[in-house]
């Protein structure tokens, strides 16, 4: 490790405060040539490669992601509602690649823990002293018959992956005739953003307010609660009727009959656990979600997810491959992008500590979720510290918080701060 680099990662972990690693003073190895990989560049994936130069710009770090253009999941509800054009949440890889990044796009289709390479679709093979693996989520298809990728992508969209399926959703909803109706599927615990479909539903509804006066909206959910719940059901109240005979939001939650099992593409019908049937004119299933499917491919999961050791998210079935974001285990952290963010700086710092051979501080990780529940003037949220105690991630007692009473003030200067968070974070990120 040069000095340079040296005083470059004591500098990059003190300043993010997250995932300090001490240098420690003797017995330095050099990581000059040390390669990582990281299989997925969207947000734990990009955020990790951005430390990682940060840190120890000697070390050589790949991306390898199969999209070009990366599109945000947050304030993809935003575009959904018609409050944002879809070009703001759109990010490349040029910004990285200027700070020394290798990006490679192309499908990861294997990662041999034992050989230390990764496997592309296009016939790579890249080597590695450490992976760090970021890939998100896939879908669990069969819990929900009649829905597959292919409906998804082109008449039933789930849009929980930003991008065309974002765009398509928000063409029905402007085609949509004024007296329609949407049927909102949301999904089971874990799954990606808690609060999420629940912006998405106070979003939609703010746009039928305004356009579209005699639609309504039907929320079917496999749970009988859900993040933030007293905050929406308060926002829906105050803001699109909920609980009278005018409400445009209509929830039906698990003990009504709210789990979707069934879904008629071709009539966009639905059926749930209890038999009952509901017809859409926009229908959006969020289907059940588990790992990002290399995570399968490569032996990384134990039922659907990534068990990893907190303190350096390696897996706790695969040496030298970490997985971070969405796909690892790392509750009581929410699966954000935030989490996803807080974990990439960890693990940035616990890979180039272990490449430079020095001992690694305790880290700490910070996640904030927020939701706008009617455009630019009710927003709220939700924050959490986290410290590493007894091996795990525990919550800090006494930090974080939620969103108070109703202030109109405050939930309009709550608006502006998701603003400012998404362009912080995503510069974060991006670089
Ligand atoms: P991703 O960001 O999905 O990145 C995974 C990347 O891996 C993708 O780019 C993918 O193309 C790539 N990939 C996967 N497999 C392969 C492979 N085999 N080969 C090559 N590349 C591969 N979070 C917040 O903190 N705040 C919010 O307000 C918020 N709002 C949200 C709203 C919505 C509607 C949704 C759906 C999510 C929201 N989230 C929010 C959650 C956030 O988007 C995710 O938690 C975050 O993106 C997780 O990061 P990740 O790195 O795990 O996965």
């Amino acid at each position: 490790m040069t000095n340079l680099s040296r005083r470059n990662l004591i500098k990059a972990t003190a300043a993010t405060a997250v995932g300090v690693a001490a240098a420690s003073q003797s017995s330095i190895a050099s990581a000059a040539g040390k390669k990582v990989v990281i299989v997925g560049g969207g947000i734990g994936g990009a955020t990790a490669a951005n430390y990682l130069k940060k840190m120890d710009s000697s070390i050589d770090v790949t991306i390898i992601e199969y999209n070009k253009d990366y599109y945000t999941c947050f304030m993809s509800n935003e575009v959904i509602g018609g409050n944002r054009d879809i070009e703001s949440i759109h990010f490349q890889y040029d910004k990285l690649k200027a700070k020394g990044v290798n990006v490679i796009f192309d499908t990861v289709t294997n990662i041999d823990a034992k050989g230390q390479t990764v496997k592309t679709k296009g016939g790579q093979s890249v080597a590695y002293d450490r992976c760090i693996v970021s890939p998100g989520v896939d879908y669990k298809w069969e819990a929900i018959e009649g829905y597959n990728a292919d409906v998804a992508a082109n008449s039933v969209p789930h849009a929980w992956k930003a991008g065309p399926q974002t765009k398509l959703l928000r063409k029905q909803l402007e085609e949509m005739k004024d007296g329609g109706t949407v049927v909102i599927a949301c999904p089971p615990n874990p799954f990606r953003c808690p609060p999420g479909p629940y912006e998405r539903i106070s979003q939609i509804a703010a746009y039928l307010k305004e356009n579209k006066p005699k639609s309504k909206i039907i929320a079917l959910d496999p749970k009988n609660k859900f993040s933030k719940f007293g905050l929406f059901m308060d926002g829906w109240k105050r803001h699109y009727g909920y609980g009278t005979d005018a409400s445009i939001i209509k929830w039906v939650k698990a003990d009504e009959g709210g789990k979707v099992v069934k879904v008629d593409a071709a009539t966009k019908t639905v059926t749930t656990d209890s038999g009952d049937t509901y017809k859409a004119d926009v229908l959006n299933i969020i289907p059940p979600q588990k790992a990002g499917k290399i995570a399968f491919d490569a032996g990384l999961t134990e039922g659907d997810w990534c068990p990893v050791e907190h303190k350096t998210f390696e897996s706790k079935i695969h040496k030298n491959i970490h997985v971070i974001g969405d796909s690892s285990i790392a509750s009581p952290m929410p699966k954000s992008g935030y989490s996803a963010n807080s974990q990439a700086k960890v693990c940035a710092a616990a890979v180039a500590s272990l490449l430079n051979g020095v001992e690694m501080v305790e880290p700490s990780w910070v996640n904030t979720c927020y939701s706008v529940i009617a455009p630019k003037v009710d927003g709220i949220s939700v924050a959490m510290v986290y410290a590493y105690e007894g091996g795990k991630i525990v919550k800090v007692k006494g930090s974080g918080g939620l969103t108070g009473a109703y202030d109109a003030e405050l939930r309009k200067r709550e608006v502006l701060y998701a603003h400012s968070w998404f362009e912080n974070i995503t510069a974060d990120t991006f670089g």
